[in-house]
């Protein structure tokens, strides 16, 4: 497959941009090779500058849930966007997508901001305004954007470029950051006995898709609202991923507990920048001007941002639910059965219709354990899977989507693909073992 098109815009890109990306995992790094520059996308599919075709298993790392220039989503920005790109001034549109966010979820009152970095911020700004406490606690493996203070083992991305720490970080935001293994309730519990009184928050993925997708056993996202709650703390449950993706109302549809912050993103932009928190008004009501808890955004709440974010939502019918948990069963399977055949040590790991494959015969239900899989073995299925048309996420850490565009022909070319990159991981495998 011909990539010289994109490997001279990443020359170029490489002289003027730090490692040549706007955010490190589109460089490949883990998996070696020239990052593909996409020009076109249309329902599940991308078109590179070489005017290579693939199917597109990452979807911008889920909020293409309807595919690539879905009409409707088009359609809405580009009549909003011949009225006027953004004003500084409350706008209709900002009513329409907080309502729509309010009706799904158990949240009261919602705040638009441009990131889900932004959103987890400020939950964790204003639980700390409202508690008047320091502490976080967040578990290894969560991802919850570049803040701060959460950077402390914070998965896929700094686990793809194993960076030991992030310079840059200062000892005290991370010594007010407490990192607990995921899935222990036991820790929590520890953790709260030693400082429970200067704990603001727990803040937790939903189900965690940003060190690979690793579901909560069942019960633990209820047993962190009930310690958080036994000893003055809030829960924050980050849906940015989860969020309108597995279901309507996002994880909570399926495992709803009592949490006490939100936030959210990817799909509720429709692929433009916005992202969410949200709670009960008791606590929201804290924040600027309501408040005194201080929050602000030149372009939060974007006109042409709600408008993709609105249309996206109004077309997730149950319908198109339906449609992403039957597609991601059989992707899952198809997946499973090409590298069983092969003899390729794999667990295929679910988090209702997010999914990855680790390459490894350990269970995964934490970050310890994702990483005990063979990196060398995904790089070789990935790369035989890119060379036949198949874009999967560029690192054994991250969660795979799936489209409502993902259609029979897609299916089919994923199906071609699979015995080549079982058989290429399996080689792989033999010479790192
Ligand atoms: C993507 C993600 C974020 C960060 O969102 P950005 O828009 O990239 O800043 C936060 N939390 C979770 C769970 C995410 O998946």
């Amino acid at each position: 497959m011909e990539s010289r098109i994109s490997a001279e815009l990443f020359d170029r890109a490489r002289a003027i941009v730090p490692g040549g990306v706007n955010s490190p995992v589109r460089a490949f790094q883990a998996v070696g090779g020239t990052p593909r520059f996409m020009v076109r996308g249309e329902g599940c599919r991308m078109y590179d500058a070489d005017g290579n075709g693939y199917v597109d298993l990452v979807c911008s790392w889920g909020p293409l849930i309807l595919g690539h220039a879905h009409p409707a989503v088009i359609e809405a920005v580009t009549a909003t966007a011949v009225k006027g790109t953004s004003f500084g001034t409350p706008t209709p549109g900002e009513v329409e997508l907080a309502e729509e966010i309010v009706s799904r979820t158990p949240v009261e009152q919602v705040r638009l901001v441009n990131s889900g970095t932004e959103a987890t911020m400020t939950a964790i700004r204003l639980a700390r305004g409202f508690t008047g406490r320091t502490r976080i606690v967040k578990f290894a493996g969560c991802y919850h954007g570049h803040v701060d203070a959460l950077l402390a083992s914070a998965g896929s991305g700094v686990a793809t470029l194993g960076l030991p720490d992030t310079p840059g970080v200062t000892g005290a935001s991370a010594a007010d950051t407490i990192v607990l293994p995921y899935n222990d309730v036991e820790k929590v519990e520890e953790a709260f006995a030693e400082h429970g009184p200067s704990i603001a928050a727990i803040i937790t993925e939903a189900a965690p898709g940003n060190m690979g997708a690793v579901a909560p056993r069942n019960g633990f996202n209820a047993a962190l609202a009930r310690i958080a709650h036994a000893n003055g703390a809030l829960l924050i449950v980050d849906e940015v991923m989860t969020g309108f993706r597995v279901s309507r109302e996002g994880w909570h549809g399926l495992d709803p507990v009592d949490a006490d912050l939100y936030t959210y993103g990817k799909v509720m932009g429709g692929g433009m920048p916005a992202a969410a928190f949200g709670g009960r008004a008791e606590i929201m009501g804290r924040l600027a001007p309501a408040g005194p808890v201080y929050q602000a955004g030149t372009l939060s709440g974007n006109p042409l941002a709600c408008a993709a974010g609105l249309a996206t939502l109004r077309h997730c019918t149950p319908e198109v639910y339906g449609l992403l948990d039957a597609t991601a069963l059989t992707i899952g399977k198809m997946v499973t059965e090409a590298l069983a055949a092969a003899g390729v040590p794999h667990r295929l790991s679910t988090a209702g219709s997010m999914f990855s494959v680790f390459f490894t015969d350990a269970e995964v239900t934490n970050f310890a354990e994702a990483k005990t899989q063979n990196v060398a073995a995904f790089k070789a299925f990935f790369h035989a899977m890119l060379d036949r048309g198949v874009y999967l996420p560029p690192s054994a850490f991250e969660a795979w989507f799936v489209s409502a565009a993902l259609d029979a022909e897609a299916v089919e070319v994923i199906a071609g693909a699979l015995p080549h990159a079982a058989s290429a991981a399996a080689a792989a495998f033999e010479g790192t073992s």
